[in-house]
């Protein structure tokens, strides 16, 4: 039966780290894979997630099954996470533990499959790499709209909304909901009001990826999008992720969150999301979603999460910054203050791949072949090498 497999290549972005590892430049920079670190480099266990997770073994009393909706406390607090915990939305929306948030996105893809197998999924362009390729492993026809404008390094919302109308009732619109990834170019409040609108009239049903709340603005900023195309709009599907806010990468804890028109829907797909769970992995780990619930239940555990987010978010400005100013004190060929316009971990330098190669062969500067950078790979201490580096191969 396997003769017929051949083996295929790596993930380009995890192979990147691989080569990295290797390179013995004492002097080498990580902008590539996407995961927070801290000034000296590290991915810390944050504070709060350490305290819960010993409360959690010290009163976890069974390992027995859950239900194929996970853990029913996360569900509840992460819904009010994303919402607000007093919005009526709440009342016709159903949320499911997932295996991550690529698990939330597969499990998206099965729902969309059965009520619309023939939908085509439309994708931001550029978006995450494994949007298109999740998708399509799902067996649904991937689109993209123009989405980010590389000469301006901004959204081209004129182009995004040109594109989007010609979009049929039926089919799934994936936007993030912040700290878009690749490129960092969020929508603006005014902008995803217009979305929404656009959304209204043609039918589509959004699909919002929310990867990264709280690394953009703040916790409740970074939900507009989300709160605003719920609040207006029947029917809304949206992912969240656990692995950069609680730092919990590989736990696995995610949420599919379903807003169906009203309650009584919102409890058929209660029980279609669960059915289409039992027939996949039968229920998520629960380990993160415990370890979620045990923070967003306690005053004291939330508190120091949150300012632990803070903290994350804070560093990450403070380093798009940090590389504008060391960028333009050595140049002044190329305006990079777009930089500090953008929001999360990510964005595009806006060099060739001949020049990202350039950085890494002769400087051990490690960025994705579009010029994605990590800036959480970024520190007082290789910023001024990173600089010299990037100016010598622009
Ligand atoms: N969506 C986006 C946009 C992401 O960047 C990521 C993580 N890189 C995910 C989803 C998936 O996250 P997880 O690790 O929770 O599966």
């Amino acid at each position: 039966m396997f003769e017929s497999l051949h083996a295929l290549p790596a993930d380009p972005i995890l192979g990147l780290s691989v080569a990295y590892q290797k390179d013995g430049n004492p002097n080498k920079v990580d902008l590539g894979v996407g995961v927070y670190k801290t000034e000296t480099g590290e991915t810390p266990i944050m504070k709060a997630v350490a305290l819960a997770q010993r409360q959690r073994i010290d009163t976890e009393t069974t390992k027995t099954y859950v239900s194929s909706a996970g853990d029913a406390g996360f569900n509840d607090k992460l819904a009010k996470l994303v919402f607000g915990a007093e919005n009526p939305v709440l009342a016709r929306q159903c949320t499911v533990t997932t295996p991550g948030g690529t698990g939330a996105l597969r499990m998206a893809a099965e729902l969309i499959k059965r009520c619309h197998p023939g939908a085509t999924v439309w994708v931001t362009n550029p978006t995450w790499a494994n949007h298109t390729a999740l998708f399509q492993d799902a067996g649904l026809v991937v689109k993209s709209y123009r989405y980010f404008d590389k000469d301006n390094s901004c959204v081209d919302f004129a182009g995004m909304m040109e594109a989007l109308k010609a979009i049929p009732k039926g089919d799934v619109v994936l936007l993030h909901a912040c700290c878009h990834n690749p490129s960092g170019a969020d929508l603006s409040q005014e902008q995803w009001k217009a979305f929404a609108e656009l959304a209204k009239e043609k039918g589509f049903t959004p699909l919002l990826d929310m990867a990264y709340q709280g690394f953009g603005v703040g916790l409740e900023e970074d939900a507009f999008g989300p709160r605003y195309l719920a609040e207006t709009l029947p029917e809304l599907l949206l992912t969240t992720s656990g692995s950069k806010n609680f730092g919990m990468y590989r736990e696995r804890v995610g949420a599919l969150t379903m807003v169906a028109e009203n309650g009584t829907r919102a409890e058929i797909l209660s029980s279609v999301i669960q059915n289409v769970a039992r027939c996949i992995y039968s229920m998520p780990p629960v380990h993160g979603a415990a370890i979620i619930d045990i923070i967003l239940g306690s005053n004291e555990l939330s508190a120091l999460w949150q300012q632990e987010l803070a903290e994350m978010r804070g560093r990450i400005h403070d380093l798009r910054a940090l590389l504008v100013e060391k960028l333009h004190a050595r140049q002044d060929q190329k305006d990079f203050s777009f930089i500090t316009r953008q929001y999360g971990m990510f964005s595009f330098l806006g060099i060739s791949p001949e020049q990202v190669r350039r950085l890494k062969e002769e400087f051990s500067v490690y960025m994705v072949d579009s010029s994605r950078m990590n800036l959480a790979g970024i520190n007082h201490q290789n910023a001024d090498y990173l600089a010299d580096a990037i100016v010598k191969v622009l």
